[in-house]
């Protein structure tokens, strides 16, 4: 593939790293992952905010404006002549120099981005699946996507030996996320998530099933909910631009409710469906 490395076009294998990066030693770096669906960009915008949001809180002066970077990902799509759907990833770190905690003066940063044909998980989205309780071990500032992803890769990696698709974290009982998506409770015709407070990820997904939630008159409760609520739950999703809105059929082994997805998930669902212009999952 064509990778766009800092403001220009190269051939992946043209991208070369001093073995000093600070991505790569410290995970001194943020990323975002967007999502195309045929050969467009969905969420862009809030992906571009959120990116410029996590720079900013980690002091790396992006070297872009946003309409420039916007520009050099439609670029990336044609280059790689994209017409399907995909997922692209990009990241920025601090740069490359000498290893030293501190910042390093009037270092560059790093940037690179590459698009990736990614299909749908139809069966998972229609039929939803399992997840189990793990505890998070994350910090406190996770609405900065940082590279620093160990703890997600563990708890994942658990889930995966327990055959489960997610990790649904929580700290001392109370839920925060998945260790990739954000997480939600059905109850009485209410979505509870976790507030948007700085530990967690203010997913893109999840801000537009806020606006679906309106959309169709069903409470979004910005209120955390704890692992033993999840038992008297009614339904249970997680979103995320790679999953969408995925029902959760069963947690830490138990069925929630009769263990098939729940009515109020697939409205959701539905609607993220009419939002993005795809077909339903069935
Ligand atoms: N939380 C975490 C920890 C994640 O890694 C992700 C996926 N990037 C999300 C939530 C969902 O974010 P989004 O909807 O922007 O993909």
């Amino acid at each position: 593939p064509i990778i766009l490395s800092d403001k220009e076009f190269l051939n992946h294998e043209e991208l070369h790293y001093p073995f000093e990066e600070r991505g790569l030693q410290f995970g001194d770096g943020v990323y975002e992952v967007i999502r195309v669906y045929d050969g467009n960009y969905y969420l862009m915008e809030e992906h571009i905010d959120r990116l410029f949001r996590s720079v900013e809180a980690i002091k790396i002066t992006m070297p872009y404006s946003k309409e420039e970077l916007k520009g050099l990902l439609q670029q990336l799509l044609e280059k790689n002549q994209v017409d399907l759907d995909a997922k692209v990833y990009l990241q920025i770190t601090r740069g490359s120099a000498a290893r030293d905690h501190a910042f390093p003066v009037d270092v560059k940063p790093n940037f690179y981005a590459y698009a990736q044909e990614f299909s749908r998980n139809l069966p998972a989205m229609w039929n939803g699946g399992s997840v189990m309780s793990h505890p998070d071990h994350r910090w406190d500032w996770c609405y900065i996507k940082s590279l620093n992803l160990l703890p997600n890769v563990l708890a994942k990696q658990e889930a995966k030996e327990n055959g489960c698709m997610e990790a649904i974290l929580h700290k001392d009982g109370v839920v925060t996320e998945g260790s990739s998506s954000n997480a939600y409770l059905v109850r009485d015709g209410k979505v509870y998530t976790h507030p948007a407070k700085k530990n967690i990820l203010h997913g893109c997904v999840r801000m537009r099933v806020e606006q679906f939630c309106d959309d169709l008159g069903i409470p979004f409760v910005e209120e955390a909910f704890r692992v033993d609520d999840i038992q008297h739950a009614d339904e249970m999703f997680i979103t995320s631009s790679t999953t969408e809105v995925t029902p959760v059929t069963h947690f830490d082994g138990k069925k929630i409710t009769t263990g098939s997805p729940g009515e109020v998930t697939r409205k959701l669902q539905y609607a993220y469906e009419k939002d993005a212009g795809i077909p339903t999952a069935k």
